[in-house]
């Protein structure tokens, strides 16, 4: 992270390290803390519920991964931020349970750059319509855009979504008038690409923890838990 700052001439402290601890157990967390890593990234509403109370408590959370209207009542209890606010809807369902609870929720809006069917987020065209309703609830904090690039090889041949997400954070502050400190983009193998093209949060499984069990996502899948 710090010599892909370097080549980009940016300060190492402008990007934080969202450490993604889904598929691992709190000991991989406590491990991790104990090391100094102090944000940590969660896919599933369900997973952080029994593995947050198991980790230090003075740890952020991050929810990275689709969330079900359903979820939204714990969700708002168990995270920091929410990477992947993706509908209006959802949003409405979010801001009522923060409501409820008093509190302002910091949030990402979750844009599927590349337009792939498997992924989950707003279309970019979307986003800019629904923008102003979104900024309307006022229990929600927007502090950025989220991406997640399709999986590649070859990192530099994500560069182009990394690019434009940033370009369509510029067009989103344009039309709230305000400015949006975060990007939330890069993974084990594109951070660093990522980083040069203007990330403020990267989130990281894989490099940090080494290859999640599969034997346990499956499990999940089986479940009927989206992963
Ligand atoms: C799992 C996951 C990551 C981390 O992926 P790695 O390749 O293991 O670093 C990042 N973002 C999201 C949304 C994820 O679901």
């Amino acid at each position: 992270m710090a010599a892909a700052c370097d080549r980009a001439g940016r300060d190492p402290a402008s990007v934080t390290l969202v450490a993604v601890s889904k598929n691992h157990p709190p000991e991989t967390v406590r491990a991790a803390a104990a090391l100094g890593l102090t944000v940590f990234g969660e896919n599933r509403v369900q997973e952080a519920k029994t593995k947050i109370p198991l980790s230090p408590g003075r740890l952020q959370w991050h929810l990275i991964g689709h969330l079900q209207s359903n979820k939204c009542r714990d969700a708002v209890e168990l995270f920091q931020m929410i990477e992947s606010v993706d509908s209006l809807a959802l949003a409405q369902e979010l801001q009522k349970w923060a409501a409820k609870s008093a509190k302002t929720l910091p949030v990402l809006l979750e844009v599927n750059v590349a337009g792939e069917a498997s992924k989950f987020g707003y279309r970019p065209d979307l986003l800019l319509a629904e923008l102003a309703q979104l900024n309307a609830l006022t229990k929600l904090e927007i502090h950025g855009l989220m991406t997640v690039a399709p999986w590649s090889p070859d990192p530099e041949k994500v560069r182009p979504v990394f690019r434009r997400l940033r370009e369509l954070r510029t067009e989103c502050e344009q039309v709230l008038g305000a400015p949006l400190p975060h990007l939330s983009m890069g993974m084990s193998g594109d951070f660093e690409v990522a980083i040069e093209e203007g990330a403020t949060l990267v989130r990281i499984g894989t490099a940090l923890f080494g290859p999640r069990a599969a034997g346990r996502k499956a499990a999940a899948a089986a479940a009927g838990e989206v992963d």
